[in-house]
């Protein structure tokens, strides 16, 4: 413990997670530096209840320390309770109540969790620390539960487009009067590029650890060195100046082209023309409405297109958005959901690599190396590659909150068992992304240097996914057939010769029999 004298009569004990670190946070406000205390905490339950890629693990501990180091360079006393302290209990309702008794604390004040799991850890504070606990909404997001579960209740169907255009209005982004600026709502026909040649996005700049950080990867080494996932060439920040610099370059460098490529993948070149972002975001080292606004602000001054500035928008004032309400209105049996009746387990390939699936490989690798791989990588290859297979949900999302900097529960799983598997039977999104080994020859690199080709269904040749995307249709036709958005491709199926059709059922049946 740092910078506190002797605990004050009425010492209120504010609580700040590892994922709220931001010096707005609820939990903070109206904070008194005279006789109030910040709790942080490194506890196991956290860093093991998924075997998180270390990367992720020095991420998250190594921002905390951080972020406490700017609270007591800013005048306000921090407790903090490091992962291996004598005493440390492992839990955060244990470090809460020992905190509570060292301070004789009177109340705790904390900002709500992200996820269900410690949702339901803090409803049990105030009986195991005796004291009152009061919960505060996070208001760094920019759709307050109250207003997702209104727009919600007026609907049957749950379409992100919707959604994001109430967001639009709401508050008022991207919007010229009552419009939409520049008279549409939605760029995506032009944000499908492949990559061209001779295109070369600008390098993602990592951070070299500093002492803290180095001291936080000694110790992940130690701990958790047999996670998957590599722990050298560590390069995220872990400080919000730093994450501020990293965004700003994203902004000048890259953003320009985000539109334009970002459904594009490409061998040896992870980030592309992404931000990079999503750890940072979802700490609260980086805020949405800050990003918003600078982005706005790059369109206004003619340095950023208008699809380029849209395209972003709708990620974090849609998809962050949305998936966060569907996650918080839907409840923990969202996750128990498997409309598909999906029950394979995963290849031991997710883990290695090592696969001569050469999209699956380079989407495998890039996600080993660094914790990251970005959203068509994640969806197009890696999900789809899941969901044609029939792959268990709950392996599945447990797979991506493992492997990813930025995967936390409210963000992952709809992602996952909604978009991706469609375990949800279509809650989330109307028609599976289902797609065959033609999609990523459209938008990738990969097929070259792969000894499966993507214009080959049957035969020794074939790329797998051609002949899994035909068995998913048919051995699902009895829940997707009468699914409008699928009729196109049931009516193909349906008009193959009977020996074609045989041949590619049997083709993925044998594909799918040596899986392993
Ligand atoms: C199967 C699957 C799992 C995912 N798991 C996570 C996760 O655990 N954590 C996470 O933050 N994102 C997740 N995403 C969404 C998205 O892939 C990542 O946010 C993105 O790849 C992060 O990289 P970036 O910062 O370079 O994003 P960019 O492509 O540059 O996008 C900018 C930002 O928009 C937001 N965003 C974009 N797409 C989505 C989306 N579909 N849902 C929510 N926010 C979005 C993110 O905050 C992201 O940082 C997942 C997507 C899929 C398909
Ligand atoms: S041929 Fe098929 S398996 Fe190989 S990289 Fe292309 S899509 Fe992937």
């Amino acid at each position: 413990m740092t910078g506190i004298g002797a605990p004050a009569p009425g010492t209120t004990l504010r609580m700040v997670l590892g994922d709220q670190l931001s010096p707005g946070i609820s939990a903070l406000r109206d904070l008194d530096p005279e006789r109030d205390v910040v709790l942080m905490a490194e506890v196991a339950a956290e860093a093991t209840y998924v075997r998180h890629h270390p990367q992720k693990i020095v991420f998250f501990l190594s921002a905390m320390r951080h972020f406490a180091a700017e609270l007591e360079a800013a005048g306000v006393p921090v407790d903090y309770v490091r992962l291996d302290d004598p005493g440390n209990t492992g839990t955060l309702g244990g470090e809460v109540a020992r905190a509570v008794a060292r301070h004789r604390a009177v109340r705790v004040i904390a900002t709500e969790a992200g996820e269900w799991r410690l949702a339901a850890d803090m409803a049990g504070w105030q009986a195991r620390a005796g004291v009152p606990v009061e919960i505060r909404e996070d208001d760094r997001f920019l759709c307050p539960h109250a207003v997702f579960a209104e727009w919600a209740e007026e609907r049957r169907e749950f379409r992100m487009e919707h959604f994001y255009r109430v967001m639009r209005r709401r508050t008022g982004i991207l919007m010229d009067g009552g419009g939409p600026a520049g008279g549409r709502w939605n760029f995506d026909a032009e944000n499908r590029r492949r990559l061209p040649d001779g295109v070369e996005p600008p390098p993602v700049p990592g951070i070299a650890p500093d002492d803290v950080t180095r001291a936080v990867i000694a110790l992940v080494r130690d701990r958790f060195g047999g996670h998957f996932g590599d722990l050298d060439g560590f390069g995220y920040a872990v400080t919000r100046s730093d994450a501020e610099a990293l965004w700003e370059r994203f902004v000048v460098e890259r953003l320009p082209r985000f539109g334009d490529y970002q459904d594009a993948m490409a061998h040896g070149r992870p980030f592309l023309f992404h931000a990079v972002v999503a750890p940072y975001l979802n700490v609260g080292l980086l805020g949405a409405r800050a990003m918003l606004a600078r982005v706005v602000r790059a369109w206004r001054d003619g340095s950023v297109p208008l699809n380029a500035a849209e395209g972003f928008v709708r990620q974090i004032l849609g998809w962050r958005e949305y998936v966060r309400g569907i996650y918080w209105q839907q409840g923990p049996e969202y996750a128990a959901r498997n409309a598909l009746g999906a029950d394979r387990a995963l290849p031991a390939f997710f883990w290695s690599g090592d696969t001569d699936m050469a999209c699956l490989a380079a989407c495998i690798g890039d996600t080993r190396r660094h914790a990251y791989a970005h959203h068509i990588q994640r969806l197009m290859v890696i999900g789809n590659f899941a969901l044609l297979i029939g792959a268990d949900p709950a392996a599945v999302n447990r797979w991506y909150l493992e492997v990813y900097a930025d995967a936390v529960e409210w963000v992952q799983l709809p992602n996952t068992h909604g978009m991706v598997l469609h375990a949800d039977g279509g809650l989330l999104g109307s028609k599976p992304y289902a797609a065959s080994g033609r999609y990523i020859q459209r938008m990738s690199d990969y097929c070259g240097g792969c000894r499966h080709r993507p214009d080959v269904a049957v035969g020794p040749e074939a790329c797998p996914f051609n002949a899994l995307y035909w068995h998913f249709l048919d051995r699902n036709r009895a829940t997707l057939g009468g699914n409008p958005r699928l009729a196109m491709p049931y009516r193909t199926l349906d008009r193959f010769e009977p020996d074609r059709r045989d041949a590619l059922l049997r083709q993925a049946g044998r594909f799918l029999a040596q899986l392993a």
